[in-house]
């Protein structure tokens, strides 16, 4: 009988127990709100923020309601104007060109390599012909661009970046970590990221008026003097009566559950790696499938796993998908026709005006995309290499 898999692709390993007591203690004493705090409390996100600030090595931290949102107020703290063109990769997920039009940029995308990462010639290109100001670059997948050569690129050209690190969180290229080069580094707490609260954002930067607009924007009223990793209160001064308070804060439910993740978060990351190390082993070498090179540079965090079908038809991957479908292997597809789940691409975003990406359009054609919850043993694993080899042999 043909090896099957019976687990489950979304199923994340539950809630650690010092972060349901931490939780039940906040619901016990009432205080949810940041703000909401007696004589010499300090509330649970204020903790985060500043252990995350640390756990990060950046100078501010603030928390907020998603990583879609932090995005957002990132380009409207460094300046946007309505209408600014704003760079970022043509292969995100939704929320990215989504953040983007929320804060009245419009959408450029730049091409992807062949491995999922930022097209740096392309990029340059970009740059010159709209004059943007501003990149938005997206660690897709928890790929890593070389970062060096970006930032020589963005510096030389005065273009600001914020990072999307919503898969990079414990991630770091050449010992710096994720968030930390551009102006801004924004990251997610969804349920499918490193750390799990349902819905949730962190936003780092090292620039002290950056950060006085973003806490302003994130709803602060005048209460910004609690945030211990905050900005000096004297950058408010000249901040905050001329930015609207677009509220969108955490709450300190979330934040009291996201600190002992965060604790964890290097041992996950190891867990994380060792999964994809297995799925790796298992399917190098198989014809015809592509795997992304990873480069020494780059300490991922690997809570997915994408490979590269190049050589086949749209028909002959839609027959591979549903084979291992029926076995119990989820492959998510790139290169369909509609949408489906998350697997929307540039030409789904149709309030975007249409741009001409070949190179991502061959690249998505035959990228095949999967989730590696920690529920996955590494046997699980295997077994899901070696059905997926099997399956893209028998085409
Ligand atoms: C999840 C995600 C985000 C932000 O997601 P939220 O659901 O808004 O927290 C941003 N970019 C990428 C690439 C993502 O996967």
């Amino acid at each position: 009988m043909a090896l099957k898999f019976t687990g489950d692709f979304t199923q994340q390993e539950p809630i650690p127990e010092a972060a349901i007591d931490a939780a039940v203690a906040v619901m016990r004493h009432g205080r949810l709100h940041r703000y909401n705090t007696v004589d010499g409390e300090i509330a649970e996100t204020v903790l985060l923020e500043q252990e995350f600030a640390a756990f990060k090595g950046a100078k501010y931290c603030l928390a907020v309601a998603s990583g879609g949102y932090a995005l957002s107020i990132a380009l409207r703290a460094c300046g946007i104007q309505h209408g600014d063109p704003v760079l970022t990769n043509a292969f995100t997920l939704a929320p990215v060109p989504g953040a983007i039009q929320g804060a009245g940029g419009r959408p450029v995308f730049v091409e992807i390599t062949p491995d999922l990462i930022l097209d740096l010639n392309d990029l340059s290109a970009k740059i010159a012909f709209t004059g943007a100001k501003f990149l938005m670059l997206s660690h897709m997948r928890g790929h890593l661009v070389d970062m060096d050569a970006l930032i020589a690129i963005t510096d030389a050209a005065g273009v600001q970046v914020i990072e999307d690190c919503a898969h990079t969180m414990g991630a770091n290229w050449n010992g710096i970590s994720s968030g930390r080069s551009g102006v801004v580094g924004c990251y997610s707490t969804q349920t499918f990221k490193h750390i799990n609260s349902g819905e949730g954002g962190l936003l780092i930067t090292g620039d002290a008026e950056v950060m006085a607009r973003a806490t302003m924007l994130s709803g602060s009223y005048m209460l910004y003097t609690s945030h211990l990793a905050g900005a000096p209160p004297e950058t408010f001064e000249d901040i905050r009566l001329d930015t609207p308070n677009c509220s969108g804060r955490m709450d300190n439910l979330r934040a009291a559950i996201l600190r002992p993740q965060l604790a964890d978060l290097p041992a996950q990351a190891e867990r994380w790696n060792e999964r994809y190390r297995a799925l790796e082993a298992g399917l190098n070498q198989v014809e015809n499938l592509t795997l992304i090179e990873r480069p020494a540079k780059e300490y991922f965090v690997a809570s997915s796993f994408q490979f590269l079908l190049p050589k086949f038809t749209a028909d002959q991957i839609k027959t591979i998908v549903a084979a291992c479908d029926a076995r119990g292997v989820q492959l998510k597809w790139f290169g369909a026709e509609n949408p489906v789940g998350f697997t929307s691409r540039h030409d789904s975003w149709r309030y975007v005006d249409p741009q001409k990406l070949p190179n991502t359009d061959r690249i998505l054609a035959g990228l095949l995309d999967m989730r590696i919850p920690l529920t996955m043993t590494l046997d699980e694993c295997a077994i899901i290499a070696m059905i997926i080899k099997e399956e893209v042999g028998s085409v």
